[in-house]
């Protein structure tokens, strides 16, 4: 058999990023389009198909030696029937998303949720290769967790394993897109971050930020500006990435006691924070956890970020199809 390749997809509410992975591991090319979501799920797989011609002919590589496509996206998902059962950013329910980019594309397709995938990219091909057991926090616009043990996904009843986001913690004051109250990733995650700060610059906390927003319309304040202003000393911002990497602590302390596992790695767009949340998170999680899980334990930032999704994906398409020809 010739080259081989495998197509990682990451479907976001806002991007879809289309790329071809070698058997060894590298990202041979990718690009990425907008989703079009608000145009329908029939538009997005039509798209979806277009861009996986235009990669194949971009990186000059025959659809023969492409073996199965894999695709991550929000929400619940049901990796067996192939069907994205709900995701509130695309509104999709029960959406058979693998059926129709195969039909469209010609490939077999695997889907799953896209933090699993992400998380699944770092274990087998990023920051957490090597380690046999890995929990994988991702912070976007909500925060979430998978886990990988000794090479496979555990998914858990229902495929639910893993909804960090969606523990209510004492303290925490909003309301959640999942109904619930006091969730989380309301305020722990990349929205969260500017969430809190928002609130500080209404309650009339003194900060830069309020400066570097002068007309008090906070709604483009992200957690890069959260950032920015933690490392010009403004206190505000230093007190929320505190109690956001506090919170974390507190969520992972009960996910590492019950998993135990050899390795955390924290990724996702509100990860850049970076130590600002990583050292309040490992202090807290320090003193919570029995001191056994503590000594062990490796923490580590993801090591491909946006391309974490598209190892995954690809990786979970080559093990999937590898199972349903039966080896
Ligand atoms: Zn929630």
């Amino acid at each position: 058999m010739g080259t081989v390749h495998h197509i990682g997809i990451d479907i976001g509410g806002t991007n879809i990023v289309c790329g071809l992975v070698s058997e060894e591991g590298t990202l041979i090319h990718k690009i990425k389009w907008p989703t079009e979501a608000a145009q329908g799920g029939s538009h997005v797989f039509d798209r979806i198909a277009a861009m996986i011609d235009k990669l194949l002919t971009e990186a000059n590589v025959s659809r023969q030696s492409v073996q199965a496509v894999g695709i991550g996206t929000p929400g619940l998902v049901d990796p067996e029937r192939g069907v994205t059962e709900f995701a509130g950013n695309l509104r999709w329910t029960n959406v058979p998303v693998a059926d129709e980019v195969a039909r469209r594309s010609g490939f077999p397709v695997f889907i799953d949720n896209d933090v699993r995938m992400y998380v699944y990219g770092e274990a087998m091909r990023g920051a957490a290769r090597g380690f046999r057991h890995v929990l994988g926090v991702t912070l976007g616009t909500g925060l979430a967790a998978a886990i990988v043990n000794d090479g496979s996904l555990y998914y858990g009843g229902g495929n639910l394993a893993g909804e960090l986001g969606h523990i209510k913690l004492e303290g925490i004051p909003y309301e959640c897109g999942c109904g619930g109250f006091g969730c989380l990733e309301t305020m722990v995650s990349g929205s969260g971050i500017a969430r809190q700060a928002k609130a500080k610059l209404l309650a009339g906390e003194p900060s830069l930020l309020r400066d570097w927003f002068p007309d008090a319309s906070y709604d483009h304040l992200t957690a890069a500006d959260v950032s920015r202003a933690y490392d010009a000393g403004d206190p505000a911002a230093i007190a929320v990435m505190q109690t956001t990497g506090r919170l974390l602590g507190q969520a992972l302390s009960y996910a590492v006691t019950i998993l135990s596992p050899d390795v955390v790695v924290i990724g996702g767009g509100g990860a850049n924070a970076g130590e600002r949340i990583m050292a309040p998170m490992r202090e807290e999680l320090k003193r919570l956890v029995f001191v056994k899980y503590w000594e062990r334990l490796v923490i580590t930032a993801a090591e491909h970020n946006d391309d974490a999704g598209i190892f995954g994906s690809a990786w979970n398409a080559r093990q999937r199809l590898l199972r349903k020809e039966g080896n």
